[in-house]
């Protein structure tokens, strides 16, 4: 095992501003605790995670804090305006009633980029290691089967795996190997889905500009366990290929890791929110490559509740009108038939009314939170 360090927000004598290339400042939201590096001239305005004005500056001398350590690679945003306004109307068209507030603009107006960090470490490693290593082949066999005009032989070919057991020593620089630098990284993960990794470009200042970028909550000390897998098996992959074989099975190590070198690495995000009836923003995240959506679904029983008024008003008007008839078929008594028929049409439509809302109440409770 090898010394992980607690902070290195920076290669000894570079300031914060040189390791990113821009003046940052750090700010920490009091609702939710999402903390971010933002530029340093920008206004501090809402928090983008929970949309509160509840943003405040980090007192303590940015260079100083931990986790801030640069970013080397960056994974670019990639979707267009027209992309992006179709994933809204995806998301919308899955609601029944949805908000008046949620329609393509109010969103595009309210975008946000946020990158998501993970960290990127570099390892030196010397290692012993044994496996068994696998190799194909084929054997070949006749069966003789009997058909209708007597015994036929046929040749069958069947594929096989020999497996001989190797050790070797492995000394290897590990470049770039990702780990998660957030806690709450499997669940965002869950809600966005991968990221295409082979977009990563190399990060430029001009990339925080208009961008908060969250910093990371968990340390290199935890993220190292998720390193040292990412490790193994990327060493085991070497040993087999190495070997030259098409299969690799218990696979073992004993390795010692120098030379640690900790960078990050940004996803993109963006956030933007919709109100609701009572007026309250809803989070939504988009992934920044494919564009998927992800956010609370809420119908307005606002939206429903006037639909069901539409739906009584008509009823009322059927039942007047059935009112009408029943009145002149006591002078015209063939009137008397459709008088009926309209005022049963008037009690089916006044009963259709309470559909809506009942909808729209029930596919809120079916959403979790
Ligand atoms: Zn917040």
């Amino acid at each position: 095992m090898t010394d992980i360090p607690e902070t290195q927000s920076a290669p000894p004598g570079v300031s914060l501003e040189q390791s990113w290339g821009t003046a940052l400042a750090a700010v920490v939201c009091e609702r939710c605790d999402w903390g971010f590096l933002i530029p340093e001239a920008v206004d501090l305005g809402r928090c983008p995670h929970c949309f509160q004005p509840t943003l405040g500056r980090i007192d303590q001398d940015v260079s100083q804090l931990p986790y801030t350590q640069p970013p080397e690679l960056i994974i670019p945003y990639a979707l267009s305006e027209a992309q992006l306004s179709q994933e809204i109307q995806r998301f919308a068209s899955g609601i029944p009633y949805p908000p008046q507030d949620l329609v393509s603009k109010n969103l595009q107006a309210r975008l946000q980029r946020v990158f998501l960090p993970m960290w990127l470490v570099d390892a030196s490693v010397q290692a012993a290691w044994k496996a068994e290593t696998g190799f194909n082949y084929q054997v070949v066999s006749h069966q003789d089967r009997y058909s209708g005009s007597g015994w036929a032989s046929q040749q069958v070919k069947e594929g096989r795996v020999r497996w001989e057991p190797r050790l070797g020593r492995l000394d290897r620089i590990y470049t770039n190997i990702a780990a998660p630098a957030l806690e709450d990284h499997a669940i965002l993960q869950a809600a966005l889905g991968e990221f295409n990794l082979t977009a990563v470009r190399t990060y430029q200042p001009e990339d925080t500009r208009k961008a908060f970028v969250r910093l990371p909550s968990r340390s290199p000390q935890d993220a190292w366990s998720d390193a040292q897998l990412a490790l193994f098996n990327a060493a085991a992959e070497e040993c087999r290929q190495a070997a030259r074989a098409d299969h690799l099975r218990q696979f073992s190590w004993q390795p010692e890791f120098t030379e640690q070198h900790w960078t990050q690495l940004l996803l993109p995000v963006y956030t933007a929110y919709y109100l609701d009836d009572d007026r309250q923003p809803q989070l939504l995240l988009i992934h920044g490559q494919s564009g998927k959506m992800n956010g609370v679904r809420r119908a307005s029983m606002k939206r429903a509740t006037r639909s069901a008024l539409t739906v009584l008003g008509i009823a009322v008007l059927i039942f007047i009108l059935g009112l009408i008839l029943g009145g002149a078929s006591l002078a015209v008594p063939p009137l008397l038939v459709p008088a009926i028929l309209a005022l049963a049409l008037a009690l089916l439509v006044g009963l259709g009314a309470i559909i809506p809302p009942v909808r729209a109440g029930w596919f809120n409770r079916s959403q979790k939170p």
